[in-house]
């Protein structure tokens, strides 16, 4: 039977006219699947019993298994969702005060192969399909029972090499009969791909745009992040240039500070002179450890530093306090395949 959730709106109204339902059926089953998140046909109430039996006969509604959940006191809640192959993967949620931000991801792991991320040691398994990106949200909120202010695309995989899904799921986050989560809420982080980063400057939505620069040379970020052997700083730069012009948004460098690698003096001088025409915020992330990684996190001294140093140079500089790092939660620590070949996780019940 098919997944009724896997149908996008175009799909499902389409194949509702083929079957003679009234035009305005389509809308009210995907606003029951994505709105109102529920188990079963039956819930369906303003629909009528023969519709809803006739539904039952041909599709099911799927859900994400959540395996395990971690909580951290700083107000993270990490979840490792099953997917229906077994692949795992994992989405956080950060509560801080009156912003309640789920971080999803895109790919079961990440061909990117970043240095200072759990993920990128995964290597490469699928790309999610949007269905399994928004149950993310759906499978956090039903845990929690809080509902999200925020989406942000920055847990596992490279959201630009899933690009189609991934717009998909803005959509549906989006759109009136989905989450109805304003655009200006949602935000894509890019290691840096610079045609992914002029194809959503098309996009109509105003989503957000977050750039993982990390380093100040093309030798460093090499090292530490192998896409920009493909794509060199002054490639991304060029395209975020291209991105200001034709949206006027402003986007944010994320640099995750380690340790005598990427916080010296000079990268202070360097970055503020890469960043000076660019209308943007910089957000400073002190480095994550994870098991395996050579990197340091710079002391929470040398970080105040370094953003001191810099913020005269740049108009917009934060320090993000991670959440979550404790859990393995925090900014690079996503490593659900990891956890899980470790710790013969279970499916968790209630
Ligand atoms: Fe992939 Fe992002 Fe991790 Fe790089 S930082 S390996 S792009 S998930």
């Amino acid at each position: 039977m098919t997944d009724i959730k896997s149908l996008t709106f175009k799909q499902l109204a389409r194949m509702g006219e083929q079957r003679g339902w009234e035009p305005y059926r389509a809308r009210q089953v995907f606003l029951w699947l994505w709105q109102k998140d529920v188990n079963s046909f039956a819930e369906m109430t303003n629909l009528n019993k023969t519709f809803r039996q006739h539904l039952a006969r041909d599709f099911i509604i799927s859900h994400l298994i959540p395996v395990r959940t971690c909580s951290s006191s700083d107000g993270a809640i990490k979840i490792t969702f099953r997917l229906h192959d077994n692949n795992l993967i994992e989405s956080v949620f950060i509560l801080d005060e009156d912003r309640r931000t789920i971080c999803v991801s895109t790919q079961v792991g990440c061909p990117v192969g970043c240095r200072i991320c759990a993920t990128g040691q995964l290597g490469f398994i699928r790309n999610l399909q949007w269905f399994e990106i928004v149950e993310q949200i759906q499978g956090i909120t039903r845990a929690t029972g809080i509902k999200p202010t925020n989406i942000v695309f920055m847990g596992m995989g490279e959201p630009f090499l899933n690009l189609s899904q991934t717009l998909e799921a803005v959509r549906v986050i989006n759109s009136d009969w989905g989450m109805k989560i304003g655009a200006r809420r949602i935000t894509i982080s890019t290691a840096g791909i610079p045609q992914g980063i002029r194809q959503i400057a098309r996009f109509p939505l105003q989503i957000r745009l977050a750039i993982s620069l990390n380093a100040t040379t093309d030798e460093i970020r090499s090292q530490l992040m192998p896409i920009n052997r493909q794509y060199p700083i002054k490639q991304v730069l060029k395209a975020v240039k291209e991105y200001h012009r034709l949206t006027r948004r402003r986007v944010t460098f994320e640099y995750v500070l380690i340790d005598r690698i990427n916080n010296l003096p000079e990268d202070v001088l360097r970055l503020s002179s890469l960043l000076k025409n660019i209308p943007c915020k910089i957000n400073l992330i002190p480095f994550n450890p994870f098991p395996g990684s050579p990197f340091k996190s710079p002391s929470p001294q040398a970080v105040q530093k370094f953003a001191l140093a810099l913020y005269p140079l740049l108009p917009a500089v934060t320090i993000r306090k991670s959440k979550g790092a404790k859990v393995l939660a925090g900014c690079g620590q996503l490593a659900a395949v990891t956890a899980v070949r470790h710790n013969k996780l279970e499916p968790q019940i209630g």
